[in-house]
């Protein structure tokens, strides 16, 4: 090895040396990207597709649902299901449960789409995994329970 190739290799080896330095000093004085999950959780973008959610109307302080049944229709894999009951009167129709079949939901929001009344809209809650298939069958207008025999509930 002649000695203009001794010291190229030199050159080289201290450039690669100082180029890598500076991509380490740069993402030292970098933001960190690395969550410490549980304690800080994502903020979500505000069209983020969590899972159906029937939200109480802050005026009426109960459910818009009408049980005109779109969203049933809409949904391609049969995810939704309304059980209507009867008023205090015996003949108006009443929402007694809106199940929701989180296991088989792709998350498609066309039941969403399909609703006139906004009764129904898709949250923000990313973590949805469980052991319990039977928890993933929900209640949503008894949001305290699941709609599983004996299941625990999901908030
Ligand atoms: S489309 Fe809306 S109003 Fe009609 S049954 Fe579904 S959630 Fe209720
Ligand atoms: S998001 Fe799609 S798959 Fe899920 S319940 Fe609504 S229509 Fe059905």
């Amino acid at each position: 090895m002649g000695p203009l190739r001794w010291i190229a290799g030199i050159l080289l080896g201290a450039w690669s040396l100082l180029k890598g330095m500076g991509v380490t000093i740069r993402e030292f004085f970098s933001r960190d990207v690395t969550q410490q999950y549980p304690n800080e959780r994502w903020r979500v973008a505000d069209r983020f597709r969590g899972r159906v959610d029937l939200p109480l109307d802050p005026v009426s302080g109960s459910h818009k649902c009408t049980l005109c049944m779109l969203c049933v229709r809409a949904c391609p894999n049969g995810s939704l299901e309304i059980v209507a009951g009867k008023g205090t009167d015996g003949r108006t129709r009443v929402l007694e449960k809106y199940i929701y079949k989180l296991g088989t939901c792709t998350l498609c929001e066309l039941c969403v789409e399909a609703c006139n009344f906004d009764a129904i809209r898709m949250n923000h809650d990313y973590e949805l995994s469980t052991y319990d298939r039977q928890s993933l069958t929900l209640v949503l207008n008894e949001p305290a329970r699941s709609a599983g025999p004996g299941a625990a509930g999901r908030p």
